[in-house]
């Protein structure tokens, strides 16, 4: 049973009890904010308070999604933050984010446009975890891609994890709590991985999942082992999604003894 947190608290006092009731521009009202679109130059949203009221001031030339998440963002700091001084920087959301303030925000935005009270029912339905179900919570949620992925990745209902890459390397990765710790997952993508294809090629992805042998993914003796389920999704020009699934939960049990002991 998880606690409830204070952006769930605000929808469920708010009688939030679909998806489509989550209307971040009438939340802020209720909270004192008032949302203002406008141009704004080098950076997406920010906020300006005084005593109980306050303006968030969002890019207008953003998309739908980001809107929405930048106002949520806004009101994570005018719950925690209120009266400090703070230079807000969103950025896309990512997990393991360094700045602590940030951090806060973006928790109290991901709660507060994907609830677990209202994901969770509806996740445990699925039996798997895929694009296909993310699409259809992104949609219903208006939530982009990446962070309703993560939301569902971390909601710990399968053994999952999931890897941003770009051309570059890998650039954050995040993982079901029941995925083992001892799994990270390799800097560079493998050649033999259809996020590869994805990313260096013409695929879109995101279609069926595939299994690839899991040392692709990850450096260890053990990894020789077992084989894994990958679906890669390319979410622009320079950037992959990829949901890794265990295939034999042998693979996520504690660390057996012979695992990393040096061959002679
Ligand atoms: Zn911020």
């Amino acid at each position: 049973m998880k606690v409830i947190n204070p952006a769930e608290r605000l929808l469920k006092s708010l009688g939030v009890t679909e998806p489509a009731e989550i209307d971040l521009e009438a939340i802020a009202y209720d909270q004192g904010a008032e949302v203002r679109y406008c141009n704004l130059c080098g950076c997406e949203a920010d906020i300006l308070g005084y005593k109980n009221r306050a303006i968030i001031s969002v890019d207008e030339n953003k998309a739908p999604q980001r809107k929405r998440f930048s106002i949520a963002h806004e009101l994570g700091h005018w719950h925690y933050h209120r009266g400090k001084r703070l230079q807000c920087r969103i950025e896309e959301y990512q997990p393991k984010q360094k700045i602590q303030a940030e951090r806060v925000a973006n928790g109290y935005a991901a709660s507060l446009l994907l609830p677990h009270y209202l994901v969770l029912p509806r996740a445990r339905d699925r039996k798997q975890l895929n694009f296909k179900v993310i699409e259809e919570f992104a949609r219903d949620f208006h939530t982009s891609l990446p962070a309703t992925a993560i939301r569902l990745v971390e909601a710990d209902i399968w053994p999952c994890m999931l890897v941003c890459h770009t051309r570059t390397g890998r650039r954050w990765f995040t993982q079901a709590p029941m995925f083992h710790r001892r799994w990270f997952p390799r800097d560079e993508l493998d050649a033999q991985s259809s996020a590869f294809d994805t990313l260096f090629g013409k695929s879109e992805g995101g279609s069926v999942r595939q299994l690839i042998g899991a040392d692709a993914w990850f450096d260890r003796n053990e990894a020789q082992r077992y084989e894994i389920f990958e679906q890669a999704k390319r979410i622009n020009s320079d950037e992959v999604l990829v949901l890794l699934t265990i295939k034999d939960n042998k693979m996520i049990e504690e660390e057996p003894e012979w695992s990393n002991r040096r061959r002679y």
